[in-house]
């Protein structure tokens, strides 16, 4: 509002003090969106069963939750995998629409030959419905990642240090002039622990905070998920994974402290999928190769049919169309009747399961496979039908979304949060478009929900 000048400069006073009675006490502070700062942090493979224990050991986390909102656990969609799920949380739709079934794309390269995964796959062609950072880049915001999965070469990031860093890349050579990381580390990132990354993950985040404040700030911890497969769950290492976690946490906080950006900041800590232990290990591929479905022949692999393993779930790809509905019938009783094996699914039930229809989308398999409490897929095709604990890690996802061992974890804090509001079982499908509602966008055509209950709407609103 413009005033003229008046002499009546008691007044004059008497009217600003008012203003900014008005500006700081009744009414919530008021960040303009291109101002806003939203850091979301990705801890893979915390469990939202783990938060039933108070001595979590995750002190930073548990201050976030009390200052902030945690949800009671988050259900996640199929298949409960790391880049599906991650996906699944920032387009707000299932894998059905976005595409995305593994930690990178099938590729089918033949008749009678294995499918395999490419990891390094094109953001823009493996992810096959708009994401939270592609709106919000859209609106003019600017966006960053660190670590962040199925986002190869995504056009609308503004500023990346990506899991392989490229020691050419523009945060990359900022971090080494400043003496973060060195040239050696950078070229040589995966000649380490992924406890080593994380730390260097991290400091990547921190640098990006500090120089570039961008608007969304994607960040994703591995260490938890690592250290659940090799040692298993409720292990010792588990726990320390989960602390260490908690620490790059903090750094981010001090941050955001230190770079002045607390007031207008929003910090959502979130994780992927949950956990369970196995003993037993399915191998659907030595299954086919005993049934002359699969040989395999100096290294090399041919068959009519190959399994692809995530631990709690195997997709049964059929490599031969002129046997394709003879074989579907024929492997899905077979695997019924295994042991361990605790659903064989077929393309008419795919949908409920949030899965693509392999009639219209060529990476879906043929059929779908699931495992029992206690037993995993590994992807071996030599050796017997079932394996003892030697054969594979004790830690395995990838199990039916609907086990609530596969729950996640949300929790978020800070600017246009609802301190202390209170959030039950919400669905991973409502991160994308809550995420978006922090800078007044709408995510359209989502299947997930803005948690409104947990935002200031006065604060969040576009104006
Ligand atoms: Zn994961």
């Amino acid at each position: 509002m413009k005033r003229s000048y008046t002499s009546r400069s008691v007044l004059t006073a008497a009217v600003l003090l008012s203003l900014l009675a008005l500006s700081c006490g009744s009414g919530p502070r008021y960040v303009a969106p291109k101002d806003r700062v939203v850091v979301v942090i990705s801890i893979d493979g915390l469990p939202g069963w783990e938060w039933k224990d108070p001595r979590l050991p995750v002190p930073n986390l548990w201050k976030l939750a009390r200052e902030g909102v945690r949800a009671s656990t988050m259900q996640v969609t199929n298949p409960a995998v790391t880049w599906p799920v991650h996906t699944s949380m920032i387009t707000g739709v299932r894998s059905a629409r976005h595409g995305v079934l593994f930690n990178g794309v099938p590729l089918r390269p033949g008749e009678k030959t294995p499918v395999g995964i490419k990891q390094w796959h094109d953001k823009e062609q493996l992810v096959l419905a708009p994401t939270a950072y592609d709106l919000l880049y859209d609106a003019g915001f600017t966006t960053a990642e660190v670590d962040w999965v199925a986002i190869h070469n995504a056009r609308k990031i503004t500023w990346r240090f990506p899991e392989i860093p490229n020691p050419e890349g523009a945060i990359e050579r900022e971090m080494a002039a400043a003496g973060i990381i060195s040239e050696t580390d950078l070229r040589e990132f995966f000649k380490s622990s992924p406890v080593w990354r994380d730390y260097y993950w991290t400091q990547a985040a921190v640098h990006i905070l500090k120089r570039h404040k961008p608007n969304l700030l994607l960040f994703h911890l591995l260490n938890p998920d690592a250290s659940n497969h090799r040692d298993g769950p409720r292990s010792w290492a588990s726990r320390t994974a989960y602390a260490y976690a908690d620490q790059c946490v903090a750094m981010v906080l001090e941050t955001l402290r230190g770079a002045g950006l607390t007031d207008r900041a929003t910090v959502v800590v979130l994780t992927d999928h949950g956990f369970k232990a196995a003993k037993r290990f399915i191998q659907p591929n030595a299954v086919l190769r005993r049934m002359g479905l699969l040989k395999t022949a100096g290294g090399k692999i041919d068959g009519d049919a190959y399994a692809l393993s995530a631990g709690g779930s195997a997709m049964l790809y059929l490599t031969n169309p002129a046997r394709k509905s003879e074989l579907a019938a024929r492997l899905s009783a077979e695997f019924r009747k295994m042991e361990g094996v605790g659903r064989v699914l077929t393309p008419d039930e795919f949908a409920a399961w949030d899965l693509p229809d392999p009639r219209t989308q060529e990476r879906m398999a043929d059929l779908v496979l699931y495992a029992k409490d206690g037993y995993a897929f590994t992807a071996a095709a030599e050796g017997a039908d079932l394996a003892g604990p030697e054969s594979g890690y004790p830690g395995h996802h990838g199990y039916p979304a609907s086990d609530p061992d596969m729950d996640a974890a949300f929790l978020a804090w800070g600017y246009g949060i609802k301190a202390g509001a209170k959030l039950d079982r919400i669905s991973h499908l409502d991160v994308g478009p809550t995420l978006t509602a922090l800078f007044g966008v709408t995510m359209p055509n989502v299947e997930g929900r803005v948690l409104e209950e947990i935002l200031v709407a006065e604060q969040v609103r576009a104006r």
